[in-house]
């Protein structure tokens, strides 16, 4: 997308994109989840984000809490995988933590989301209808953006207190606390 198409859409949004910017339900965290309503809901995969949702920023500890839900939602019958935007630098990071919590952290690579190219390797691996797939992440312009363009039901988590976000993700996190929060 052309650098003055982000800034219009992003600060200038219309109702469409309002409606693409909101979640279908938000949580404080992964461990709140409520996974047997969503089950219930008829969702059988789920997406996750990596920064900022499942870890901090440039960390590989998940916390105990995430991971009793993560196995948890894999009892109840979810198929899982995670989707991030790092770039290569960082891939041997999220296969270290695909091989850890026992499901593919895919690359977005080429694509970012919230290009909805970016999340057909993720659902083509879950292999569910859009209608039946969860994504869950703790950004609006990325992962809420994105989850709603490819028909998901869309789950916005809060990131990590003290995230340590870089200063690329500093800054659209305020805007999208300002304009849809
Ligand atoms: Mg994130």
């Amino acid at each position: 997308m052309h650098i003055l198409d982000k800034i219009s859409l992003y600060l200038i949004p219309d109702r469409a994109t309002r409606n693409l910017c909101t979640p279908n339900a938000t949580y404080s965290g992964i461990a709140d989840i409520s996974l047997w309503e969503l089950w219930c809901s008829g969702i059988r995969g789920i997406i996750f984000d990596r920064d900022g949702t499942l870890t901090r920023y440039h960390s590989s500890h998940v916390p105990d809490e995430i991971t009793k839900k993560l196995d948890e939602a894999r009892r109840i019958g979810f198929n899982m995988c995670g989707l991030s935007n790092a770039g290569k630098a960082r891939w041997s990071e999220l296969e270290k933590l695909g091989n850890e919590l026992g499901f593919p952290m895919l690359p977005s690579h080429p694509h970012a989301k919230p290009e909805p190219s970016a999340f057909f390797p993720a659902m083509d691996y879950l292999g569910h209808e859009p209608g039946q797939i969860a994504v869950v992440g703790d950004r609006i312009f990325t992962d809420i953006l994105g989850g709603n363009r490819v028909g998901a039901y869309t789950i916005l988590v809060d990131p990590f207190p003290n995230n340590c976000d870089p200063l690329k993700v500093r800054i659209p996190r305020w805007l999208e606390n300002r304009l849809y929060k």
